[in-house]
């Protein structure tokens, strides 16, 4: 590991300062800490921004709320209000990682985690992500965990975040502050497709804080699921993974749908077509499997992922009859019941 130096930022305009002087934050470092012992990332500075106060869960005028950037993942999970109004944003917390990166991991620094593709934390090889301009070894090489969607010739990494897949679907706002003042980004803004700038996950600026993330006040408490599909059950990054969530009317038609993809592509996926096929139907697998067929419509493959093509499919067509039969997939017993039970 390369010399840093560390220091505590007391507030946020010093964090702010700092990183417009080039120093990384550090906050839980459940990624961080990994990427500098492999020598991937390299900071000179570290500023701890453990202690701005961000980790707070507040009220919106709207009837929303206000995420902390600071917040653990384990505390947002176990939130009453979040529990009650956004089951969704609870499972998909409850699907990634393990107890105790969860008692460590925030809200910011899961928005911020980057791609777990093998070759990006092995320095031997060519990373345009790691390192612009060298080559991609992934493309050619071992591809069972890469993107089927909006790859580009430079990277096929995929964005490894539970969370976000469901922050990506319930329509959340980041907002973020900088030497020039705070702006607000969409969530489907924040993290971006690799393009010919894979080095880049999102559109966040160097000298950028984040300070909370903002939920809308409809959390689609009645029909949701969060269905990850994984290889190993215990503690496994999603081979793919699905955010239903949906309205129903008095007659069981379709009022409102959203349904995002993870382990797919640099970022969250979603298509608004798609979710616009949709509404007014009445829930079904006919639907269900247009509706997967148009979000897949561009997916390809780079040899060993095939599989994620069919089992994307799949996945969606059971959560999205999870969420509408309020069958949601449990994240206490993560197997996936059968699909009698959902169909
Ligand atoms: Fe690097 Fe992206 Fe290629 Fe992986 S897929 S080796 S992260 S450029």
């Amino acid at each position: 590991m390369h010399p840093f130096s560390y220091e505590r930022a007391t507030s946020i305009d010093q964090a702010v300062q700092a990183a417009s002087e080039g120093a990384c934050f550090i906050a839980g470092g459940t990624n961080l800490l990994d990427l500098m012992k492999e020598n991937v990332a390299r900071p000179q500075r570290l500023v701890d921004i453990n202690h701005l106060g961000l980790d707070t869960l507040e009220p919106l005028p709207n009837g929303g709320l206000r995420i902390g950037a600071l917040m653990r993942n384990a505390d947002l999970a176990a939130h009453p209000e979040i529990k009650a109004r956004y089951p969704l944003l609870a499972d998909a917390l409850m699907a990634g990682a393990s107890p105790q990166l969860r008692n460590m991991a925030t809200t910011g620094g899961n928005l911020m985690q980057r791609t777990r593709c093998y070759y990006f934390y092995d320095t031997a090889t060519p990373c345009n992500k790691r390192e612009p301009g060298t080559g991609c070894t992934a493309i050619g090489g071992a591809t069972r965990i890469h993107a089927v969607l909006g790859a580009s010739e430079h990277c096929i990494a995929v964005h490894p975040s539970d969370m976000c897949v469901a922050l990506a679907a319930l329509d959340a706002t980041v907002n973020v502050i900088g030497p020039d003042g705070s702006r607000s980004i969409p969530f489907l803004e924040f993290h971006r497709l690799p393009g010919d700038a894979p080095q880049h996950d999102n559109t966040l600026r160097n000298d950028e804080l984040i300070l909370n993330v903002e939920l809308p006040a409809q959390g689609f408490a009645a029909h949701y699921s969060y269905l990850k599909i994984r290889d190993r059950l215990s503690f496994a990054f999603a081979l793919v993974s699905v955010a239903a969530a949906m309205n129903l009317n008095n007659a069981g038609r379709i009022t409102e749908a959203r349904i995002a993809l993870g382990g797919v592509a640099h970022k969250p996926w979603r298509l608004a077509q798609a979710e616009a096929l949709l509404l007014g139907h009445s829930p079904g697998q006919r639907t269900f499997a247009q509706v997967a067929d148009v979000l897949l419509r561009d997916a390809s493959s780079q040899g060993d992922n095939r599989f994620k093509i069919e089992l994307a499919h799949r996945a969606i067509r059971r959560a999205l009859a999870q969420a509408a039969g309020r069958t949601p997939q449990s994240q206490v017993n993560k197997r996936v019941p059968s699909p009698r039970s959902n169909s």
